[in-house]
């Protein structure tokens, strides 16, 4: 008898909470439809900062590849499809990031019935593309154009018009806060441009494993050598260590640097062939974690000027 209530009560006690689940779910589910904002989904770290920096509280925003990850090559979690039906705008950067590879953003936007330049955009849209290098490589753009500020400004003007255009409302809120992040960007800009104006030329260049830094190079005047071109390429192959240790071994470069959003163990085998030292971690597929140094774009460019310039002048 005593068993059969408790199991009478058990099963009260489940109807309850499933009734109160529905319910609640039923609410929650309307306040994130109903709560005004829009929903914004972009595919990594820095593109949701960026948007941040110009939507603030105005939006629900979702980021798809977590902080510290390569967004190169990426497998949507159920999350990531959810967000992306829901999504109003969705921002990815385009230039064979997120679609070279396993082209998994371009799966995903498939799946969750959306369309180019309707619901989906790329951030860096007007950006004067450069192409990778090496063998069958030339016809591929290559993604990391926001390491030049000036890309990233770019990046923030196309974000602050897509924003206006779905919500005209804030309009005018968005364009106030791009013109101060714009602002702010510049001035960072320009820091760059005479940062490694006193740096030999011998010792100006930049070593990381991705070749990741050709956008940089080209705007602030310092080279770049890499393991690897491309993360969705073979990582840290033999071959690919012995060029770049040869190179360095008849060169006067005084430091090595390595990606954050990287294995960091090809760059360690370099370090120990060349005797030269890893001079710092730097931030280039990602931001740093939250309450971190570099857990902006603005302050990973930060991060990233100040540690170069400080590794090269060694
Ligand atoms: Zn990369």
């Amino acid at each position: 008898m005593r068993k059969i209530s408790i199991r009478i009560l058990g099963l009260f006690l489940v109807a309850v909470a499933l009734v109160g689940c529905g319910s609640n779910q039923v609410n929650k589910g309307k306040e994130t439809e109903n709560n005004g904002k829009l929903n914004v989904v972009v595919t990594n770290s820095i593109l949701a900062d960026i948007t941040q920096n110009i939507a603030k509280d105005k939006i629900n925003l979702h980021s798809i590849v977590p902080v510290g990850k390569d967004p190169h090559e990426y497998e949507p979690l159920s999350e990531d499809m959810k967000k992306s039906t829901d999504a109003d705008l969705v921002f990815y950067n385009g230039l064979n990031l997120e679609t070279g590879g396993n082209a998994w953003f371009s799966k995903l936007m498939k799946n969750a019935n959306k369309k180019e330049n309707v619901d989906y955009f790329a951030a860096s849209e007007g950006v004067d593309a450069i192409h990778l290098e090496g063998k069958g490589k030339t016809d591929k753009e290559d993604p990391h154009a926001w390491l030049n500020i000036e890309n990233g400004i770019i990046y923030a003007k196309n974000i602050e018009k897509q924003l206006a255009q779905k919500d005209p409302e804030n309009a005018d809120y968005y364009q106030k806060n791009l013109t101060s992040y714009v602002a702010k960007l510049t001035a960072l800009d320009t820091e760059a441009k005479n940062k490694f104006e006193t740096i030999p030329e011998a010792k100006k260049v930049i070593v990381t494993s991705e070749g990741c830094f050709k956008y940089f190079s080209k705007a602030y005047g310092v080279k770049s050598a890499y393991i690897w071109e491309i993360n969705t390429e073979e990582e840290g192959t033999p071959d690919q260590i012995k060029n770049l240790v040869d190179y360095l071994k008849q060169s006067e470069v005084p430091a090595l640097f390595v990606e954050s959003s990287v294995d960091s163990r090809p760059m360690k085998t370099v370090a120990k062939d060349t005797d030269l030292k890893i001079y710092a971690k730097i931030f280039t597929d990602s931001i740093a974690k939250p309450g971190e140094k570099g857990d902006s774009y603005y302050a990973m460019m930060k991060w990233n000027l100040d540690k170069i310039a400080e590794g090269l002048s060694q």
